[in-house]
């Protein structure tokens, strides 16, 4: 953590590198016991964000020791085939972890294929069954956006319970399972979205604010109370006018926000990192987990 005129920064990529790093013991212990760590990915028509993502994803596997591998389909794959391709993983006993790289092409349903996974694979937890266990506090494996907003707020030191968060947004992939999380740590939960009625009438009450909602800059110093605790989520592309190049903004007003809160994760260097971090640890999970069954 370091420290800027106000607000203290949440540095994600320092937290991430912690986690990796607990990673690389958990796992010199499974290869000890002459086990292995497999995550398999599905990709559908690589387009180049998309093979980019990959390509750092192997990367990162391979710096821990988790065996990594590849599923490339055509664009113009058939559903059966991707459900296929799904069902055949989940059938090996040595893939411990799957995922799918989205955007899936055009008249494939994504959700049909994620709910295809199945749940102890499931690292990214977008089998509905995931976030139903999480709900019934059952062990689950729980979405990584989520799971890395909770540990970015616990690194602060803060006790949720009891604590009042308003979640800006409540998509299916980021801040409904936010929510649910907070809920089952016992926090004091306000969902809002874009129909919210004075979005900053609660959040000025908040202990804890989360911003998900896809809108540069939404998020101004006047809207959140003093020392609050402020997780940006957002990742936006913006156009900067002045130079002409586009940036990764977040939904936070940095410059403000870093006025008035006592913490606040930065965009980039925040979730993202850690997001990519909570994957990692899910896959391990898996692995030690199928090794318990
Ligand atoms: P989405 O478009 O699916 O959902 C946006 C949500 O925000 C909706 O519930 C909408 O009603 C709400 N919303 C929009 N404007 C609002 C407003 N003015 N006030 C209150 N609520 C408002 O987006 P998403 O997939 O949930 O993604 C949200 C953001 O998080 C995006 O910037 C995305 O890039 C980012 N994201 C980051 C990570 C990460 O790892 N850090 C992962 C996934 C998504």
């Amino acid at each position: 953590m370091s420290a800027t005129d106000t607000a203290r920064i949440i540095d994600g990529l320092e937290l991430a590198k912690a986690v990796r790093d607990e990673l690389v013991e958990r796992i010199r212990g499974i290869h000890q016991e002459g086990s292995k760590v497999r995550l398999d990915a599905v990709i559908v028509d690589g387009n180049a964000a998309g093979s980019v993502y990959a390509a750092s994803q192997a990367r990162s596997c391979e710096q821990l020791g988790i065996e990594y591998e590849l599923h490339e389909l055509p664009a113009d794959v058939e559903q059966s085939v991707v459900h296929e391709t799904i069902s055949r993983l989940n059938a090996d006993p040595g893939v411990h972890a799957i995922m799918v790289h989205l955007p899936l092409p055009p008249g494939i349903d994504a959700e049909a294929v994620q709910s295809g996974i199945i749940p102890s694979k499931d690292v990214e937890g977008v089998n509905p069954a995931n976030i139903g266990n999480v709900i019934y506090g059952r062990r689950s494996l729980v979405p990584c956006t989520a799971l890395a907003t909770i540990q970015m707020i616990e690194a602060t030191g803060c006790i949720l319970q009891g604590k009042r968060v308003v979640c800006v947004g409540a998509s299916r992939i980021v801040g409904r399972p936010v929510a649910v999380l907070l809920m089952q740590a016992e926090a004091t939960v306000i969902s809002t979205n874009i129909h919210t009625v004075d979005l900053a009438s609660l959040t000025r009450d908040a202990d804890v604010v989360v911003t998900a909602a896809g809108v540069p800059g939404l998020l101004t110093g006047d809207m959140v109370k003093q020392g609050a605790i402020v997780i940006d989520v957002g990742i936006n592309r913006v156009l900067d006018p002045e130079t002409g190049k586009t940036q990764t903004r977040g939904d936070v007003d940095f410059d403000s926000v870093s006025q008035v809160a006592g913490w606040l994760s930065p965009v980039p260097g925040g979730v993202g990192p850690m997001t990519v971090a909570m994957l990692l640890r899910n896959t391990v999970d898996s692995a030690q987990q199928s090794q318990l069954s």
